[in-house]
């Protein structure tokens, strides 16, 4: 397994130079958060991530978690990690202070979780899910429930879970069959069985708080007749709860956290938010683990580029085609090679592109919680739910492809364990699955936020890129880039537009189109941000910043991605105006084998 380093000047690009952190947090009245302020978070972060999660990635994946009568053992190594995040007070760090957090913005976790998830994702979901459920009871429980739960999540005692699926249901909620039903002391009895529950039961914290969705009974059938419960392992009063884990999965990745069967067998629930809005009220939860989960994608793109980058400077095989580059060696180093210099590029491309994307998203994060003016509020809540879906399933995409490409440039070590390339591909496999799988994510964007919304959502973004490739003068050096942009931006319209006529004609249109419209967003999106990187990078070398190299590297790679990767929006294009009649005509009797 690569060691992990944390890419503290490449944060530092993202955060104060691109997207301007001073402004963002002063606009938000959050002045503590200076520069030196985050720097120093980072730095701290960076050292927690480095020297005592990424060593512990490996040891994860080797052990995996053990199930022993209803209780589970997490990998050596994680307990004690956890009690050191915790004596470090990192759970607080983005939480209210009224329930003994810190109080700083959302974002600057954010930071903080991407280099966990680099480090070690599997590890990293434990206080992960906690923080979503942080998130939904700050948003939707009743003072006593912030009062009892989040005052202990907060200070990382005890620890969260979402639980959603069961054994008949993941994408399709409207049938689940957990049941609640009222009690005379006015909380709920739960009934029934969760499946995959991240975290569900494991030796890490004192206390774990399940956020279940049920239905109550005689609630209508459907999405329309789902709760949303607390439901404790241990209850405020410390007798155990009727909820236990029947047993662990065995899975292809991830094995350091721990997969739970879950059994609620009259367990004591609490409501939380209206009855029958439960679906509505978990969304907090999903769209946050969402968030999260496109974060695995650039993690794993940029641990795999860390470790191939490494290996390439390193592994020696054949001369470069353009004359001798090593003579004092017995071959030239791998790097020199135009293949492997486009699969390094392909990884830092979608690290970096993806990182940028993350915590943009970030901002737009904080905005909805804290900005002053309501406008802006619905503004950027509406650009979060655009980019959402994209972020998710895009980022996990190419972030699958980034750990792909890793373990090609190691050539036949890459297949072996001992050098963990092979890791990374299998623990990022899940992020293209859980949290609603890439399929789901493309029609929940085409169908519900493009489609339902008229364009809207589109057009809101489209604005900001047509803004920005406008702002590009006809002296600058990446005119080239933005013109290209524009096309696509424009484009964009139309495919949407032409896709959107069809539909109404065949709705099976937008499932047939959906995953290749996504994709080819997500091209255009991070190129939106590599060309923001670019001209950033032209202005520091303009006003003569001294780390030419860091910067030159920014508008080398922005090229690359415009010349090299942009065009696969072309085939997606082509692909999502094929029409569905291709995917509908075999009839499913004749699907043989
Ligand atoms: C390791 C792991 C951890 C997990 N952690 C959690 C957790 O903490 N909490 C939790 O609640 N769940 C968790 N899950 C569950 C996960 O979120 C679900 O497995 C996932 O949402 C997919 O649901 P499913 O498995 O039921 O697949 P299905 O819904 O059966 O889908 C099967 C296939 O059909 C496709 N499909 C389904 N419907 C449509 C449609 N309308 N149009 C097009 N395609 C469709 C899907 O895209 C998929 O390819 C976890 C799963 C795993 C494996």
């Amino acid at each position: 397994m690569p060691a992990y380093k944390a890419p503290l000047r490449d944060l530092q690009f993202v955060l104060h130079e691109v997207l301007d952190s001073s402004s963002h947090y002063q606009s938000l009245g959050a002045s503590e958060a200076s520069r030196d302020m985050i720097d120093a978070i980072m730095s701290e972060a960076g050292k927690f991530c480095e020297e005592i999660l990424s060593p512990l990635n490996k040891v994860g994946d080797d052990e995996g978690c053990t199930f022993n009568q209803g209780e589970v053992r997490t990998p050596t190594g994680y307990r004690q990690a956890y009690q050191q995040w915790v004596d470090n007070g990192w759970p607080s760090l983005a939480q209210p202070e009224a329930y003994g957090g810190q109080g700083l913005p959302d974002s600057i976790g954010s930071v903080v979780s991407e280099m966990v998830s680099g480090a070690n994702w599997s590890w990293g979901m434990y206080p992960g899910l906690s923080h979503g459920a942080m998130n939904t009871i700050e948003m939707h429980g009743t003072p006593e429930q912030k009062e009892v739960y989040l005052t202990k999540l907060v200070s990382g005692e005890w620890t969260g879970t979402m639980c959603l699926t069961e054994p008949h249901c993941g994408s399709d909620l409207g049938t689940l069959k957990t049941k609640a039903e009222l009690t005379s002391d006015g909380s709920y009895s739960i009934n029934g069985t969760k499946i995959f529950i991240s975290s569900g039961e494991h030796d890490m914290s004192e206390n774990i708080i399940h956020i279940v969705l049920a239905r109550i009974n005689g609630a209508p059938e459907g999405t329309k007749g789902i709760s949303l419960f607390i439901v404790p392992k241990f209850l405020p009063d410390g007798t155990r709860n009727e909820v236990q884990c029947g047993s662990i999965e065995h899975k292809m990745g991830i094995h350091g956290n721990s997969t739970c069967v879950m059994n609620f067998d009259n367990a004591k629930g609490f409501l939380v938010g209206p009855e029958n809005s439960g679906l509505k009220c978990m969304f907090t939860f999903m769209n946050f683990a969402r968030l999260g989960t496109a974060m695995q994608g650039v993690a794993s793109a940029e641990l795999s580029f860390q470790g191939a980058l490494t290996y390439a400077k390193e592994r020696l095989a054949m001369r470069s085609l353009t004359g001798v580059k090593a003579p004092d060696k017995i071959a030239d180093p791998i790097i020199v090679h135009p293949d492997v210099r486009r699969m390094l590029l392909t990884q830092k491309a979608f690290a970096e592109g993806g990182r940028i994307m993350m915590h943009d998203a970030g901002f737009l994060v904080d905005k909805v919680k804290s900005s002053v003016s309501d406008d802006e509020k619905n503004e950027a809540n509406e650009l979060l739910s655009f980019l959402t879906p994209i972020a998710k399933a895009f980022l996990t995409e190419v972030g699958t492809e980034a750990a792909n490409l890793g373990v090609q440039v190691y050539g036949g070590h890459g297949f072996i364990k001992e050098w963990g390339m092979e890791q990374i591909v299998r623990d990022n496999r899940i992020s293209q699955l859980y949290e609603g799988t890439t399929g789901i994510q493309a029609l929940d964007l085409l169908g519900r936020k493009v489609l339902m919304s008229q364009g809207q959502s589109l057009r809101r973004f489209t604005k900001i890129v047509h803004r920005l490739c406008k702002s590009v003068g006809s002296s600058s050096p990446h005119k080239a880039m933005a013109k290209r942009l524009a096309e696509l931006n424009k484009e964009w319209g139309d495919v949407t537009m032409k896709i959107g006529m069809k539909a109404m004609t065949n709705r099976d249109e937008v499932g047939g189109a959906s995953v290749d419209y996504l994709m080819y967003s997500g091209y255009i999106v991070m190129a939106y941000y590599w060309l923001r990187m670019a001209l950033t990078a032209q202005e520091a070398l303009s006003e003569g910043a001294s780390e030419t190299d860091f910067y030159n590297s920014k508008i080398k790679t922005a090229q690359f991605y415009f010349a090299r990767i942009l065009p696969r929006t072309e085939s997606h294009k082509i692909s999502m105006l094929a029409g569905v009649d291709t995917l509908m005509a075999l009839d499913e009797a004749h699907f043989s084998f």
